[in-house]
C-alpha cells in the first residue's frame, strides 16, 4: 500500500465507498489522516458520517471517487467543497504527491487496458520494478510502494477529478463517442481526455494516437514539447506505426524496423496499442530487440476478442469488454461469416456506425434490454436476426445454425448492468456456456 505522509494529520473528506474509496481510507488511516467519509448510502464502517457531521470550514482535501461527478449534476458534496473553497482531489493526485517514480498514464476510449498491460509487461520483463493499476484492476492507493514505474489505466472519469497532473509518460490512444451524459456531449468528454497532458515537463513524454480526427486534432494543437505520434494504420511522419505487417519506428525519419505483426494481438486496433506501448517504452529503456522478443510472449487479455475454444471448425470469441459501438466494430472488422450476439443495456451511441458491416453477419442474436430495438433495425437492414433475450438461449442458437468457417462472436455494444454484474460475469458466463456446447 502506498504511504501518503503528506496527509498526515489533515482533515480528508473521502466520497464514495467503492474499491477506490476503500483503497483510499486505508492508505489514509495508515498515515494518521483524519478520514470523513460520505457514501449515497449508509457504510460499514468506522469513518462514515453524514454530510451535516462534517465541519467543512476544518476540511483540508476531499477526494473523490471516479464515479463522482464535478462537472455534470454534481453531488452535494462538491458544491459544500466549492463553497468552502476545499481542494477537490483524487486518488491518482495523492499517489502522485506519495511516490519517487515514473508514472506512465493511459486513456482512450478503446485499448487501455490492454495498453496499460503491455507496457507494464515490457517494463516488468525489462528488469524495472513495475506496477499496474488505476482503473485497471488495482486501485492507485493499493499499490506496492518504492516500485520504479506506476503504469496506470485512467479513465475519463478519473481524469475529470485529476488536478496535481504532470504524467512522464501520457498516452491518448483514440476517442470515440462513449460516456456522453456523464460529460455532458463529445466536447466535454474530449477535454476530460486532453487533460491527461496538462502540466507536462521538458523531460516528459505524450504519445497520440492519431487515427480518428478528434486524436488527430489534438495532435496537431497539443502543447507538448516531445510528442509521438502512433497509428495502427500506417506510419505517420516522425512517428511510429505499421507497414506491411511490421511495426515501424520513423521517429528519426529513417523507418527503423521494430517487429513484425503479432498473432495473439492482431488488428488494426491492436496494432494501435502496440505502437502506443512500444513508443513509451522505448523512451523507458526498452530496447527494440527486447520489445521485439516479448511482444510475442505477451497472451492478450480476457474478454478481449478472446478466442474461448473452437468447435466443429467455429471459433467462439468472446469480446464482452467490448461495450461500444467503437471497439465492436473492431472485432466486425477483423472477422467474416459472423454470428453475432449482441445487446444489453445500450449506451449513447447506438450501432449505426456498424451498418457498413451488416453483410458480414450471417445471423444476429439479441439479448437483454435493447434485444427488441435492434431487432427493428438490424431486420430494416435485412440482417437476419432473432431476440434470443438471455444468453443461453443466444448461445444454443447460435450453435445450432454455425457452420465449418463461420465465428460465433459475443460482442454487445452494450453495458451488461440489465442482466450481468459486470462484463466479465457476461464474459465468463459465456465461456461456462460455449464449454458445455457438444463437439
Ligand atoms: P478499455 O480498457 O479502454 O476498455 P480494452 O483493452 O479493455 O480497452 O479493450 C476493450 C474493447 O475494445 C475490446 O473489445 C477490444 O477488442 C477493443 N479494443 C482494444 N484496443 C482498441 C483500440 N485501440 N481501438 C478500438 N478498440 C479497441
Amino acid at each position: 500500500m502506498i504511504s501518503p505522509e503528506f496527509y498526515k494529520n489533515k482533515n480528508i473528506v473521502v466520497v464514495g465507498y467503492g474499491k477506490t474509496g476503500q483503497s483510499a481510507v486505508n492508505a489514509l488511516k495508515s498515515v494518521s489522516a483524519n478520514v470523513y467519509l460520505l457514501n449515497d448510502s449508509m457504510v460499514d464502517s468506522q469513518y462514515y458520517c453524514t454530510i451535516d457531521e462534517i465541519d467543512w470550514t476544518n476540511v483540508d482535501y476531499m477526494m473523490v471517487s471516479p464515479g463522482v461527478s464535478l462537472v455534470w449534476n454534481a453531488s452535494p458534496a462538491v458544491s459544500l467543497a466549492r463553497k468552502f473553497s476545499v481542494p477537490i482531489i483524487n486518488d491518482i493526485d495523492i499517489l502522485q504527491q506519495s511516490i519517487n517514480a515514473k508514472l506512465v498514464a493511459v486513456t482512450g476510449t478503446n485499448g487501455k487496458s490492454t495498453t496499460t498491460s503491455l507496457i507494464y509487461y515490457m517494463l516488468a520483463e525489462n528488469g524495472a520494478f513495475a506496477e499496474i493499476g488505476g482503473n485497471f484492476g488495482t486501485p492507485a492507493l493499493s499499490l506496492k510502494k518504492n516500485a520504479d514505474f506506476y503504469v496506470l489505466e485512467l479513465s475519463s472519469y478519473q481524469l475529470e477529478s485529476c488536478n496535481i497532473l504532470g504524467f512522464d509518460f501520457s498516452v491518448l490512444l483514440n476517442i470515440a463517442s462513449d460516456h456522453l451524459t456523464r460529460h455532458g456531449g463529445i466536447n466535454g468528454y474530449i477535454a476530460m481526455k486532453q487533460k491527461i497532458f496538462a502540466h507536462s515537463r521538458a523531460d516528459s513524454v505524450a504519445v497520440i494516437g492519431v487515427d480518428d480526427e478528434y486524436c488527430q486534432h489534438l495532435f496537431d494543437h497539443v502543447n507538448h514539447k516531445n510528442v509521438i505520434q502512433i497509428s495502427g494504420k500506417n506510419v505517420p511522419n516522425f512517428g511510429i506505426g505499421w507497414a506491411n505487417n511490421k511495426l515501424i519506428d520513423d521517429r528519426r525519419g529513417n523507418s527503423e524496423f521494430v517487429c513484425h505483426r503479432c498473432e495473439t494481438l492482431d488488428g488494426e486496433h491492436n496494432r494501435q496499442n502496440i505502437a502506443a506501448a512500444y513508443a513509451v517504452c522505448s523512451c523507458a529503456g526498452v530496447s527494440k530487440e527486447v520489445f521485439a522478443e516479448k511482444l510475442f510472449a505477451f497472451k492478450g487479455l480476457e474478454h478481449r476478442q478472446e478466442l474461448v475454444k473452437t468447435i466443429n471448425g467455429v471459433q467462439y470469441v468472446n469480446d464482452s469488454k467490448a461495450t461500444n459501438a467503437d471497439s465492436v466494430e473492431q472485432a466486425l472488422r477483423r472477422f467474416d461469416n459472423i454470428i453475432w450476439i449482441l445487446g444489453g443495456r445500450a449506451k449513447e451511441d447506438g450501432i449505426e456506425r456498424l451498418i457498413p458491416y451488416f453483410s458480414k453477419i450471417r445471423c444476429a442474436f439479441l439479448i437483454g434490454e435493447i434485444a427488441l430495438e435492434w431487432h427493428e433495425l438490424l431486420s430494416r437492414y435485412n440482417v437476419k436476426n432473432e431476440v434470443s433475450v438471455t444468453l443461453n438461449n443466444a448461445v444454443q442458437s447460435a450453435y445450432q445454425l454455425a457452420k465449418k468457417g463461420d465465428v460465433v462472436l459475443l460482442s454487445t455494444a452494450c453495458a451488461s448492468f440489465d442482466q450481468f454484474r459486470s462484463f466479465e460475469d457476461r464474459g465468463d458466463n459465456f465461456k461456462r456456456l460455449v464449454e458445455t456446447l457438444p463437439c
